[in-house]
């Protein structure tokens, strides 16, 4: 059994054999986080790492020398994406134990984008997003307050990396990983897949209780990452039932395609909302209410870039069309 609350859990558990998952603990939802061991012959390779903080930085100090580990080193370390929770520590652990960062390009560089940047540039684009999309004047000033928080939980990261592409192969854990990208959730998510030991590393794109978030980016903000989401999902269909998942959040659970089919209802009952809801013209944070039931006031961000992608989905599906003007995006049937 494993336990309930990620401080009373072991910090390592065997999952199969060569195969080990480190439970680590988030300071946001969904607190916590998967990482992923998997031994070869010359030693381990590492699957995401959680934020740059001195809690995660105390527990992988513990991890590389604990005797699951049978004395060997951490050879390789792999992300199967940009966000924080993914990529926070992924800088100083390369740094630390000397391995090289293995990323899919557009992950790689959205990162090294976003460390690069002036954080105001990108305040400022969210701000503007958010005023269009119609946020209340309490949120807009909390964002400004508070600003962005990539920085506080991603570290820096190398000048160079190795890039991971869509059909790669890896040999780990007595077998063969083929990488399969996900998009929507993130651009170029790595997913890796072991048909002949029945196992999928899901990173985010497939999650057994919560459906990963799906937001309008303001860097791409005609962007339509649900339908990118709901199309690259059609890659990771007609996997054996039997299937071993290994998402990035929550537990290891079996039966990947009815997992696929609940997620697809899960949008596809939400897209039916929001058309109902658009028979007059609504704002983006108008049409939150229908998608949530309470959005508490720091996650109004993320309700507000949901909501958008959802949106901007209906617009591209020819359900929706967009009235919109200078100040505010409006949307309606
Ligand atoms: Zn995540």
């Amino acid at each position: 059994m494993m336990a309930d609350s990620v401080e009373d859990a072991p910090r390592l558990t065997e999952v199969v054999p060569g195969l080990l998952r480190i439970r680590i603990a988030l300071p946001f939802p969904p607190t916590e986080v998967n990482a992923w061991l998997l031994r070869d012959a010359e030693g381990w390779t590492l699957i995401d790492c959680g934020v740059d903080d001195a809690r995660t930085r105390a527990l992988f100090e513990a991890v590389f020398t604990d005797p699951l580990l049978e004395g060997r080193p951490v050879t390789r370390l792999l992300i199967t994406h940009f966000h924080p929770d993914h990529v926070g520590l992924a800088g100083w652990i390369a740094e630390r134990i000397g391995v090289p960062i293995h990323m899919s390009r557009v992950e790689w560089l959205q990162a090294r984008l976003i460390l690069a940047d002036p954080p105001e540039r990108a305040l400022d684009a969210y701000f503007a997003q958010y005023v269009r999309s119609g946020a209340p004047e309490s949120f807009l000033t909390f964002l400004r307050q508070r600003g962005l928080l990539y920085r506080k939980w991603v570290g820096a990261l190398p000048y160079s990396y190795t890039a991971i592409r869509e059909g790669d192969t890896f040999q780990m854990a007595g077998t063969s990983w083929r990488v399969i990208t996900g998009e929507g959730h993130a651009p170029e998510m790595v997913c890796l897949y072991s048909a002949e030991r029945g196992i999928l590393i899901a990173a985010d794109q497939i999650l057994a209780r919560i459906t990963p978030h799906i937001g309008v980016h303001p860097a791409d903000a005609e962007a339509d990452p649900l339908g990118a989401y709901l199309t690259s999902l059609g890659k990771f269909e007609g996997l054996p039932d039997d299937t071993l998942v290994l998402p990035s959040h929550g537990d290891p659970f079996t039966g990947p395609d009815a997992r696929i089919t609940a997620l697809r209802d899960h949008h596809e009952e939400r897209l039916g909302r929001l058309m109902d809801f658009c028979a007059t013209p609504r704002t983006v944070m108008e049409t939150t209410q229908v998608l949530f039931r309470n959005l508490p006031a720091d996650q109004i961000g993320f309700g507000l870039s949901e909501a958008l992608a959802h949106l901007r989905h209906l617009v591209a599906r020819g359900d929706l069309r967009e009235e919109s003007d200078a100040d505010l995006w409006r949307f309606v049937r």
